[in-house]
């Protein structure tokens, strides 16, 4: 359910209406629009009997039912697009973002080469992972701790904010004060303890889509960070698991129309992930622009042949710059800018 407060509505009014929901034993969610606030109702099995009294109240337009399983994650409840702001990077406005940096922190001199050279390039968000969720348990683990310093190195060097993956609910303090945005990757897409804990931080969430997950599963996961009370949470399409194996993974970029639809959160793709070859991360990196998606997160390493992970998905800085300069055709066709490239042109 969802109040739509009337543009002139006072605070007082917005106020008295949060107080009701909470005497009904729900909790309310203001949420300030440019011209009005809407409350979002959560906590409700079915529909609010009270509903009728609300619509009564002081400075209240309409009350709405809300129809889909999530609700603040939904464009019902929030028409106007959500975009997150870390130092001076947008994330889900008018302009493009794209993420970057290696699959592992593998040591200093690897991370911050890269950082520079996707920097220069004209990505804004630096990556890298510092705790990686492998397949095999012999395979290389992370730095752990170490890598987040050298993460907060290389952002002290260019300026970038940071994502990084947290794994585990009893990493999250410390990832969180390393990074700018927190990771959750596709295997944890439903480790709920973890959703719930993210939720409670302060930091962006990177919530990428699980290998076999539906849209619908996808967003309540989405709900769960959400309903905790962290409203900063991006989509990120990294690939599904279907029957054809010419690739790690299909790239669903038919999801991205799909979400634009029923999400007002961010979206961001992977196509590094998503198709496991790096001849095919240009084509796919056009291809998402292309589709709507708000961004990419594109992985590069200054030697691939030796990466400690993912080295056959990742682009040499050259082929990041080559990348870099296709995609912003596509760009511009779509009328929307890449930041770190509109900065560079302007200097
Ligand atoms: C990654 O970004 O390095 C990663 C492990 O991603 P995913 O969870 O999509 O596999
Ligand atoms: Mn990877």
């Amino acid at each position: 359910m969802l109040v739509v407060m009337d543009a002139h509505a006072t605070p007082e009014d917005i106020q008295a209406v949060c107080t009701v929901i909470e005497d009904m034993g729900l909790q309310a969610n203001t949420m300030p629009g440019p011209t009005r606030t809407a409350i979002g109702i959560t906590g409700n099995q079915g529909a609010i009997a009270e509903a009728a009294r609300l619509k009564l109240m002081p400075g209240v337009r309409d009350v709405i039912r809300v129809t889909a399983p999530y609700k603040l994650v939904s464009r019902e409840y929030r028409e106007a697009d959500t975009i997150i702001e870390i130092n001076g990077v947008q994330i889900g406005g008018p302009s493009l973002v794209v993420m970057a940096g290696p699959c592992s922190i593998e040591g200093r001199e690897q991370l911050l080469s890269t950082a520079e050279a996707v920097k220069a390039a004209g990505a804004t968000i630096l990556r890298g992972g510092a705790f990686k969720p492998r397949t095999s348990p012999y395979s290389f683990q992370g730095m752990g701790e170490d890598g987040l310093k050298l993460l907060a190195e290389a952002r002290e060097l260019t300026g970038m904010p940071v994502i990084t993956e947290v794994m585990d609910t009893e990493q999250v303090d410390l990832v969180a004060e390393y990074a700018d945005i927190l990771q959750l990757g596709a295997r944890n897409m439903q480790n709920f303890a973890l959703l719930k804990r993210v939720g409670r931080t302060r930091r962006p969430v990177m919530l990428k889509r699980g290998l076999s997950s539906t849209v619908k599963d996808w967003l309540l996961s989405a709900e769960y960070i959400m309903a905790e009370g962290n409203q900063a949470v991006i989509l990120c399409e990294r690939g599904i698991r279907t029957f054809d194996d010419h690739s790690r993974g299909t790239f669903d970029l038919s999801v991205v129309p799909v979400l634009r639809e029923l999400t007002h959160l961010p979206i961001i793709v992977d196509p590094s992930h998503a198709t496991g070859r790096w001849q095919s991360i240009l084509p796919m990196s056009r291809a998402g622009i292309a589709s709507g998606a708000d961004g990419l997160m594109i992985e590069v390493h200054p030697n691939p042949a030796e990466a400690w992970s993912d080295g056959e998905q990742s682009l040499l800085p050259e082929r990041f710059v080559e990348l870099m300069e296709q995609v912003e055709r596509i760009a511009d066709a779509m009328d929307r800018p890449i930041q770190g490239r509109t900065k560079a042109a302007a200097i």
